[in-house]
């Protein structure tokens, strides 16, 4: 590793990390000299800031016009091939290089205090007297599985006061020592023999391992239906990147989600890999940060910021799910982990596989073009079988108002808890009900800060905003009209769904899994062991539920209302409902269980061309129609598109600048690029502010990026307040 390092004796160019953009700037390098890629801390004005060594700088390092950097942060430095990945990214984004810096550092909060260095683990027996807050602190280090923590951080966790902790310490259940920040995850063994594999598995973790041999860069779709065995494969394509000594990350959309994921890990390799993700406790963070440097973690599991972990030698990326819509980053810098991961690994000369059993048209069209290998596992494993499928025609049902099972639906429910076997009720709609409206004067209730409507949660008996997060309570009088006692609720959410399975099927357990009825990532997987135990006959859930999860007595699925996704004027839709009920839709009739399992879709529309490819399970003649028609329209992956977002408090400014921007487009127009609005935004006012849309349009080979910095560059000094974001490759359009 030291002969990668490059190092400068007198000064460098240092980036400076602040929000403001400074840019990049002149330091005097301390005693010893600075390497690049290395954090640390500059004087700025009055203040000390964060910086990292960007480069050689201008030379002739005045002593008397400099200022020396204040002190080098104690992390490695980043390689070269960091620091490029960075700056691409930077240009793809188009976000300033100090805040891409930025975010990739932050996250580690790599600027610990040397005080901190202090660790709390268990070390006795229970102390003699046990009180509430001790039982805590104990509950957190359970919870974790043996990890330490900081003291502070150990006590904020449990919800005490640090005395509580040291007196712990003291009574000698816990002891202090110093944090392993530098203690080397256990070594994965890639020679233990994995599960013997079905001959199309074997074909093709061979064709993964061949491709890693070559030591280069490839990018691979992986597709197969959920239960073919994707993930036993590419686990074979992580084993041989760790026979060669490299490391291996693997990327989940649903991190909290993934303990068995681990278990399967730790089953294959003998050790649990090193996990990413926001539940994990800092010193962890640091660790893996510090360990990935070093060299000293072999395999990763982790969120899309799992990305920027300075790996040393990365050989292999994962991307599981990958046309998941978690993988897009939507606040601060713009970007998708999917296809960063790949960026990342072509400067990396590393492998990428893209598994999925509904891909993104985007990687279906790569793999078309021959940009992707393409490897597809056709069956599921061993002997569990596609479920039946079919649609309920919700115009030919008995359908009393204020229901949403169909005769149909709730007789096939029936004769499942017959035969004890468990029932998915889907429905993607969090809370009671979708809208609250006076019956005496129609007017719906609307959240303040938005322009969205406010949805009934009964179980928090409150209304609450899903943009922004606003509660109030739910109005007895109208806030229109002032008439009392007319407030209705209509449409359904599953808290309402639950309503009714519990007035039809009074005998059955029922169970609701909605992201916001949980508050902690544990009590969720608990509530999904449950339903895996069979402790519950009847499902009901929201998107949470299509992903991962293997209920082995789940024979039913029920899609309450498969029209939901299909409207709207996103080029999308079809996209993304096909995905999300052809992902439901798999969850019937696991490996595992024995009986076959049925999807039915409860519809108004069987002839939409989804829901005809979900019926038919000709996915491929799908994936071709929705190619077929972006290409037509020249829109992604065959033509580039970028969003801009501007927003400010008052609507006449935003729309005024927007204007201003609108007219000027000559570097834009240099490219071929089009400009569609401005408009407003799909949700016009967020939090008090409006916002405002543009799209731009540029032929697939045109230098977007530096056309919109143009563009921008001579654009009219921005109103403050005023706020632009720009989104290349955006996920609606
Ligand atoms: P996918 O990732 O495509 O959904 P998985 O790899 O999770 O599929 O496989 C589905 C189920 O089948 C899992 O429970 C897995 O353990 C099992 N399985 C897959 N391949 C094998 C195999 N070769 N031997 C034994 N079990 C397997
Ligand atoms: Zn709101």
């Amino acid at each position: 590793m030291n002969d990668r390092q490059i190092f400068f004796p007198h000064g460098a160019r240092i980036a400076v990390l602040t929000q403001e953009p400074v840019g990049t700037l002149d330091y005097l390098a301390p005693e010893g000299g600075v390497r690049l890629g290395q954090l640390v801390v500059v004087p700025l004005g009055p203040r000390r800031v964060m910086g990292m060594v960007w480069g050689e700088g201008l030379g002739g390092f005045d002593t008397a016009k400099l200022r020396p950097v204040a002190r080098l942060i104690d992390a490695p430095p980043l390689q070269p091939e960091m620091l490029e990945f960075m700056a691409r990214m930077a240009d793809y984004t188009l976000t300033p290089l100090p805040a891409m810096l930025r975010m990739a550092t932050r996250a580690p909060d790599i600027d610990q205090p040397p005080g901190q260095r202090k660790i709390i683990h268990r070390a006795g027996p229970p102390p003699e007297r046990m009180t509430d807050p001790r039982a805590a602190v104990l509950q957190v280090l359970e919870d974790h599985g043996g990890a330490g923590f900081a003291p502070s951080e150990l006590a904020q966790l449990a919800g005490v006061s640090s005395g509580v902790v040291q007196g712990l310490v003291k009574s000698g259940t816990l002891a202090e020592t110093l944090a392993p920040r530098d203690l080397p995850y256990p070594r994965l063994d890639p020679s233990l023999p994995g599960k013997p594999l079905a001959p199309d598995q074997a074909e093709a973790a061979e064709a993964l391992r061949a491709r890693l041999r070559q030591r280069a860069y490839g990018t691979t779709l992986l597709r197969g239906v959920t239960g073919s065995g994707k993930t036993e494969v590419y686990l074979e394509a992580v084993a041989e990147c760790l026979r060669q000594g490299r490391q291996a990350l693997v990327l989940l959309p649903e991190i909290a989600l993934s303990s068995e994921f681990l278990s399967r890990v730790e089953a294959r390799f003998g050790e649990r890999p090193g996990e990413w993700h926001s539940g994990i406790t800092r010193m962890e963070r640091r660790r893996l940060w510090q360990m990935a440097a070093t060299g000293n973690v072999g395999m990763v599991v982790g969120a899309r910021s799992a990305l920027f972990l300075p790996f040393s030698d990365l050989g292999l990326i994962v991307v599981d799910e990958e046309h998941d819509g978690s993988y897009k980053q939507e606040d601060g810098v713009f970007y998708s982990a999917r296809d960063m991961a790949v960026l990342r690994a072509s400067i990396a000369q590393a492998q990428v596989v893209l598994a999925s059993a509904t891909p993104s048209v985007e990687s279906w069209v790569n793999a078309a073009a021959g940009k992707y290998g393409r490897i597809d596992l056709r069956a599921r494993y061993g002997s569990a079988e596609l479920p039946d499928m079919a649609a309920i025609d919700l115009r030919r049902e008995d359908m009393p108002s204020g229901r949403w099972i169909s005769p149909r639906l709730a007789r096939e429910v029936q004769a499942r808890l017959e035969k004890g076997e468990q029932s998915l009720l889907f429905l993607n709609r969090r809370g009671y009900a979708p809208i609250t409206t006076c019956r005496a004067c129609g007017q719906q209730v609307g959240c303040d800060q938005c322009d969205a409507r406010m949805v009934e949660h009964r179980f928090q008996n409150r209304l609450v905003c899903h943009q922004c997060g606003e509660t109030k309570p739910i109005p007895q009088t109208c806030p229109a009209c002032g008439v009392e006692g007319r407030m209705a609720a209509v449409g359904p959410g599953v808290e309402r769904l639950a309503e009714e399975v519990a007035e039809r099927f009074p005998n059955a357990r029922a169970s609701v899994l909605s992201s916001d009825l949980f508050n902690s990532a544990r009590a969720l997987k608990e509530a999904i062991a449950e339903i895996s135990a069979g402790d519950t006959d009847i499902i009901i859930g929201t998107q949470l539920v299509a992903k991962g999860h293997n209920f082995p007595r789940l024979t039913l699925v029920g899609v309450i209302d498969a029209d939901l996704g299909l409207q709207g004027a996103d080029l999308r839709a079809a996209e993304r409902s096909f995905q999300l009920m052809r992902q439901v839709a798999g969850r019937a009739g696991r490996e595992g269980g024995d009986a076959k399992g049925v999807a039915l879709l409860q519809t108004h529309q069987p002839d939409h061309p989804v829901i005809r490819a979900i019926l038919s399970g000709e996915d491929e003649t799908f994936w071709d129609a929705e190619a077929a028609q972006r290409q037509a329209a020249e829109m992604p992956p065959f033509g580039r598109l970028a969003g801009i977002i501007l927003s400010h408090p008052d609507f006449p400014i935003v729309d005024n600048y927007a204007h201003e921007l609108a007219r000027r487009t000559q570097p834009l127009q240099a490219i071929g690029a089009e400009l569609f609005g401005p408009a407003p935004a799909p949700i016009a006012r967020v939090r008090g502010r409006h916002r405002v849309r543009m799209l731009i349009r540029a032929p697939r080979q045109a230098p977007l990026q530096a056309a919109i910095s143009d563009w921008l560059r001579v654009a009219p000094k921005a109103p403050s307040n005023l706020r632009l974001s720009v989104d290349i490759d955006p996920q609606s359009f």
